[in-house]
């Protein structure tokens, strides 16, 4: 998921136009004398709102008009033309999201401390940020010309929470009338007019499981295959979720989630050949069995809301064990390697779409490369409490072949608390909380507890604070940066 970059943009007034953020130097657009802070309002005529929208207008065209306002007041009209698919050398400013108009029981921002970092508190319902970053919306209050955008530009596939197919449960978890909450006609517009849906159910105890779950997942899958998958994920409720409508998921509704969508995906497989609705790790972890197998997950469609990263890293894994193919490892790609299951919560962006304008990456912490060029194999990896097991399992593993002392630390999450255990959601002062019970000479951490534009934690502290007051030196790494790592000191 999309984490925004500039939380203060999110309050300003919507402006006509884009603003130019960058300009390539010896770009098509530095011929142009386009420059930073520029705004194209139009182009060949047509309204311009966003990045999307200059692409979208732009594409394929080589005669153009841009209606660009420069910062002084200026308007000017720019005509030119382009070769076929020349690059303008244009970066924009992000999307300013547009906000839900819900009232989740579930919402995540009720579940955050007051002082986490702003960014967490924008509730995004955002059908262009959907299609760019797969940020699940619920549609409920979706316009007609926001529905005829998806369709006019190809916004596909649109990821959605439907939590139930009933409409009485998801007005009630939506918190908002039942008019808005029927979305039964904007879902058969879009599939009617070929845009793919990959559906989300989270999941609450005596809500929406049982008969509704059923019901949901049966009533899904006869979409199949232009809805595409279901991702059905446990609720999480911090220690600031005081809701009394809402039930804590406990290891044994997690065993009886898997028994009864067991057979469903069964059902599934044998009339769709696929597994389609799909648990996320969460469940199988807490109900204490193993996660499924690779075949189980397919083309992993749901990677990214916490669906098969375990099952994909622990294949990841196995090959640094079996093989210590350190190259094919470390290039992360080839099929070896899906996404960042060390981080669990983390921000993978396997479903990013190519026309998405990710946020700079700072440098956060310290490249891991040094740290495998230097490290004398003796340091901790801290992790969530939920994966710490499973990774501490791996590392005992390698550690025996490859004479490491590598040790597995799970922090527990003291800053959300409640059922709060993913590695992404851990603050700077859990860390300090577990810094005296660190061993070896460098400690190696999640990636994404660290915002990826700032070097801040999820609680505000700043990485050098942290740094300065751990006892050893600390790497961030995803999985792909720690696979790389192990694979890079194998003996
Ligand atoms: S849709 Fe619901 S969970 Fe999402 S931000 Fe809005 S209120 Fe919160």
């Amino acid at each position: 998921m999309y984490e925004f970059a500039v939380t203060p943009a999110v309050t300003q007034l919507r402006r006509p136009g884009v603003t130019i953020t960058e300009v390539t130097p010896g770009s098509l657009a530095d011929e142009l004398e386009l420059k930073p802070t520029d705004r194209i309002v139009k182009v060949n005529g047509r309204s311009v709102r966003d990045y999307l929208d200059f692409r979208f207008q732009t594409a394929g065209e080589t005669e153009l008009t841009l209606r660009v306002k420069k910062q002084n007041g200026e308007t000017l009209d720019i005509e030119f033309d382009r070769e076929e698919g020349e690059d303008f050398g244009l970066n924009f400013e992000q999307i300013v999201p547009r906000q839900c108009a819900n009232e989740c029981l579930f919402c995540f921002c009720k579940g955050n401390p007051d002082d986490a970092r702003p960014s967490l508190f924008v509730r995004d319902e955002d059908i262009r940020l959907s299609f760019l970053y797969g940020n699940y919306t619920t549609l409920s209050s979706i316009t007609p010309d926001e529905m005829n955008r998806i369709i006019e530009q190809r916004l596909s596939p649109q990821y959605v929470s439907i939590h139930a197919t009933d409409l009485k449960t998801r007005a009630y978890l939506l918190g908002v009338p039942e008019e808005r909450a029927d979305i039964s006609e904007k879902l058969k517009t879009l599939l009617d007019n070929d845009i793919e849906l990959h559906a989300q159910v989270v999941l609450c105890p005596e809500i929406n499981d049982g008969v509704i779950l059923e019901k949901t997942l049966r009533d899904l899958a006869a979409h199949y295959p232009k809805v595409v998958s279901t991702a059905v994920v446990p609720v999480a409720l911090t220690r600031y979720n005081t809701d009394k409508r809402l039930t804590r998921v406990t290891p044994e509704f997690c065993r009886q989630t898997i028994k009864q969508v067991e057979k469903l995906q069964r059902e599934f497989r044998r009339t769709l050949g696929k597994t389609f609705a799909f648990l996320g790790d969460e469940i199988y972890i807490k109900a204490g069995t193993d996660v499924p197998s690779r075949r189980h997950y397919g083309d992993y469609p749901q990677i990214e809301d916490g669906v098969g990263m375990v099952r994909s890293f622990l294949n990841s894994f196995e090959k640094v064990l079996k093989r210590g193919d350190a190259e094919t490892l470390r290039s992360g790609n080839r099929g070896v390697y899906q996404a960042s299951s060390y981080d669990l919560a983390g921000s993978v962006d396997v479903r990013t779409h190519l026309a998405a304008i990710r946020p700079k990456q700072e440098p956060q912490a310290k490249a891991c490369g040094t740290l495998a060029a230097k490290s004398s194999g003796t340091g901790t990896i801290l992790t969530g409490e939920m994966f710490a097991p499973i990774l501490r399992e791996q590392i005992e593993a390698y550690n025996r072949l490859n004479g490491t002392k590598l040790h597995v630390l799970a922090v527990p999450n003291t800053y959300f608390g409640g059922d709060v255990a993913v590695a992404g959601l851990l603050s700077g002062r859990d860390y300090l909380a577990v810094a005296d019970k660190v061993e070896g000479d460098f400690a190696i951490f999640p990636k994404h507890t660290i915002k990826s534009d700032e070097p801040i934690l999820i609680d505000g502290m700043m990485f050098d604070e942290l740094q300065e007051r751990f006892p050893v030196p600390m790497y961030d790494m995803d999985a792909k940066d720690l696979i790389g790592f192990l694979a890079g000191k194998r003996r």
